[in-house]
Order: C-alpha cells, then sequence, then structure tokens
C-alpha cells in the first residue's frame, strides 16, 4: 500500500496561542491551505480518526475520513491492530501550543470512562480511556501527580489558607506521618484534604486567593518566591478566583526540556502551562476537569478517580534508534512517537512495520519516496498515514539558498502501535 497523504483539523480551544505565534496555527495553515487569522487562538492539532476532528484523505474525494478509508480498507491496520482494536486507529496523534493553563484534569481508566459514558454521555463522549504522552518542542511547563509526602508537609507548613480551608485533623495527620510510614496511609488524608479544597465553596476560595495574594505581595519585598508561588501568582492572573490556582500546591511543577517527554497513566491530576508539544493518546477525548476552565466541571468524579500516588512523575529522554532518530515508549500499547532530524541532504529508511504510523514534518523540506509511488516533495505542515508493511525513505533538502534556521534539515515525528505490542 501506498502512504495518504492526510488534511488535518484544528481545534481553537482559547488557551491556545494567537495567530502567528502558534506552531499549530502555522502546521494547520500549510497543510490546509489556508490563511492564518491573526486574532485567533489555534490550541491543538490533530491528526486521526477522533470524529471530534477528522483527517480527511487527499487522493479522489477529498471529503473522505480517514476513518472510512481505514473501514474500507482495513488491511492498512495490519492483522495485529485489526485484532487488538478493530477496524480503527488505536492512537490520535497532536500537536499543542499552549499559550496560558489548560484546566486541571484526569482522564478515567476503560472501566470508569464506560461507566461515565453510559451515565453521561453527552459530557462522556467516548467511553475508551486516555493514557497520553507529551513531548516537548519547546521548554514546556505542566503539573503532573501529587507532590512528596515531604513536599506536601511543606505546603501545610507555609500556604496558611489552605490549612484554614482543610480540616486541621487532616492536616495534623499528614505532619506527623513519618517518611517510612507514607505510601498508603497518606493518600486516605491527602484525598481528603485536596477533595475538601476542591469542593470549598466560591466565596471561600476568593477569599483565599485574596489572602494569599497579599501575604505573597508582602513576602516578595523581604524574600525570592518560590518557583510555585510564582507560578500561584502566575495562574491567578489567568483565572482569577478558580480554585484550580491553589490545587498547584499539591501537584508537581514539571519542567521539560525540548526532547523531553513524559507520560500520564489513566487517573492521574495534571494541567498543561506553556509550551509546544507534540502529544499522542489513546483515540479518545475523555477529560475529566475540576479547575482552571470556564467548562464543565466533575469535581465528585474527579476526586474519587484519583489514584492519590505521589512523587514526582518519569522523565523519558528518549532512546536513540539510529544517530537521526529517538524513540518515545510509554508504558501503554496504543502508541510510541520518534522524533526523526535529518541533517541537510540525509536520507533515512523507515522499514515496514507490522501496524500503521502517521508521520507529521514539524519544520524543513525534503522529499518521500516508497517502492511504488513517484518522489514527492515534502515540507512543513505535511501529514501522511503510512499503512502497515508499507517502507518509506525520507530525504531532507540540500538546498542551500533558504534563510530559515532549519533550511535544509528536516524535522519530523512518527506515531504508531507501541512497537512492543508486536514483540
Ligand atoms: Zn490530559
Amino acid at each position: 500500500m501506498e502512504p495518504l497523504r492526510l488534511r488535518c483539523s484544528v481545534q481553537n480551544y482559547d488557551w491556545g496561542k494567537i495567530g502567528d505565534e502558534s506552531h499549530v496555527a502555522r502546521l494547520f495553515s500549510m497543510n490546509s491551505k489556508s490563511e492564518i487569522e491573526a486574532e485567533k487562538p489555534y490550541a491543538e492539532f490533530w491528526m486521526g480518526t477522533h470524529e471530534s476532528g477528522p483527517s480527511f484523505v487527499l487522493q479522489g474525494d477529498e471529503s473522505r475520513t480517514l476513518k472510512s478509508w481505514i473501514l474500507e480498507n482495513p488491511d492498512s491496520l495490519g492483522e495485529r491492530v485489526l485484532e487488538g482494536w478493530g477496524g480503527d486507529l488505536p492512537f490520535l496523534f497532536k500537536v499543542l501550543s499552549v499559550a496560558k493553563a489548560l484546566s486541571i484534569q484526569a482522564h478515567p481508566d476503560k472501566e470508569l470512562a464506560q461507566f461515565l459514558h453510559k451515565s453521561h454521555p453527552t459530557i462522556y463522549k467516548d467511553s475508551n480511556h486516555k493514557p497520553e504522552m507529551t513531548v516537548a518542542l519547546t521548554k514546556f511547563e505542566a503539573l503532573c501527580g501529587f507532590v512528596s509526602l515531604e513536599e506536601l508537609k511543606g505546603v501545610l507548613g507555609s500556604v496558611p489558607e489552605i490549612v484554614e480551608l482543610v480540616n486541621n485533623v487532616d492536616v495534623d495527620h499528614v505532619l506527623n506521618i513519618k517518611e517510612q510510614d507514607g505510601g498508603e496511609k497518606v493518600k486516605t488524608y491527602l484525598q481528603s484534604m485536596f477533595t475538601q479544597l476542591m469542593s470549598a465553596s466560591k466565596d471561600n476560595v476568593s477569599e483565599m486567593l485574596f489572602k494569599m495574594k497579599s501575604r505573597l505581595s508582602v513576602d516578595n519585598k523581604v524574600r525570592l518566591l518560590t518557583g510555585k508561588e510564582q507560578l500561584v501568582l502566575r495562574l491567578e492572573k489567568q483565572y482569577p478566583g478558580d480554585v484550580g490556582v491553589i490545587s498547584a500546591f499539591f501537584l508537581n511543577y514539571v519542567k521539560l526540556n525540548p526532547g523531553e517527554a513524559m507520560y500520564l497513566e489513566a487517573n492521574e491530576p495534571h494541567a498543561y502551562i506553556y509550551g509546544e508539544c507534540i502529544e499522542c493518546m489513546a483515540t479518545s477525548d475523555n477529560v475529566v476537569r475540576a479547575g482552571l476552565t470556564p467548562k464543565y466541571r466533575d469535581v465528585q468524579t474527579l476526586c474519587s478517580m484519583l489514584t492519590y500516588k505521589q512523587g514526582f512523575p518519569e522523565i523519558l529522554p528518549g532512546i536513540p534508534l539510529n544517530p537521526y532518530t529517538t524513540r518515545y515508549k510509554p508504558p501503554f500499547d496504543e502508541f510510541e512517537v520518534d522524533c526523526c532530524c535529518l541533517p541537510k541532504g540525509a536520507s533515512m529508511v523507515f522499514s515496514a512495520i507490522p501496524g500503521p504510523s502517521i508521520f507529521i514534518i514539524i519544520s524543513g523540506e525534503g522529499s518521500i519516496l516508497t517502492g511504488s509511488m513517484e518522489e514527492e516533495k515534502i515540507t512543513e505542515g505535511d501529514v501522511f498515514f503510512v499503512p502497515a508493511k508499507t517502507e518509506i525513505s525520507l530525504t531532507a533538502s540540500s538546498r542551500d539558498d533558504n534563510s530559515s534556521a532549519t533550511a535544509g534539515a528536516l524535522q519530523l515525528y512518527r506515531a504508531g502501535v507501541n512497537s512492543k505490542y508486536f514483540e
């Protein structure tokens, strides 16, 4: 089979970077040959079969979705993927441009996803779980998972506004837990405090945030505020009066460098804060939100679904596959991501594999070649669906007359089913 060019969808959520500032806007405009609207936020570029942002096949009838093409050409998935996930692509591939924080959220596991979809089908639109992975394109900031016991004790000792809002018995218990007794014991109190905080009344939250701001502005004159305190003040400007602002004290502040990745298991709280990234996930859009959002909040579901596991998340540096390619392999069957940077004039063959892939050209230009296809030019914003068992060869342009910083180099990302699934 031959690779298919795709025309992909964009999401203009209000937290996206605006106009030309947004890498998503540039990719979308190159991909769809459309103008960028200067004032509009461009948040997410979606590549895959999810019905909320379908990709279209640029071949013959251009209104044909990748999903319907795959249904008619199930061999393109390969036997093992067909067996495992039926006639659909198991992963959804995205680029994100984040200007302001996304909601504090978690994604349900399969069982909870099915339950939520059954009981509230208009809010929880599909019944699939949604493990996800983020690979930073720029410096990328996020909140992810609960802080360690030690850091939590520090928070209770230094943020009196939180202590005022939650039950003092819980606070005393946490302060008296010893590191070696931590684990399960602290989870109960952490869940209780986090739930009290997230369910606090609007008035109480506003009052608490007002007190905290006043205290920090006094402190700011005599000491340097901590990274977390500075972050909380930043979030408060973006979402005044939102309880999500203060909940940041409970979560790890993660800063990824370009090329670093992190992944999120089901039921782990997180919020992306700033930067641009590649994201891959199981095909699903199931999000339970509880703060930093104008959208629907489901505080009770969120607080009861979380695992309350504590500690800093694992940062993946990626595994070098060859001089040009780095692979990010999360502990999920549905997906893995490769980053490939070809210097000027270099070529690389992506061998045939048992499952399907999606490729996106992030920057630069070059050409693509397969056994049966004529060599075609490729450039920023081009997206290809590469069927199972299809070998492709990519070459970076050797032209020197381009003035952009990436002249001649070709940077692309590939998403595919996790190779460990085929072992
Ligand atoms: Zn998420």
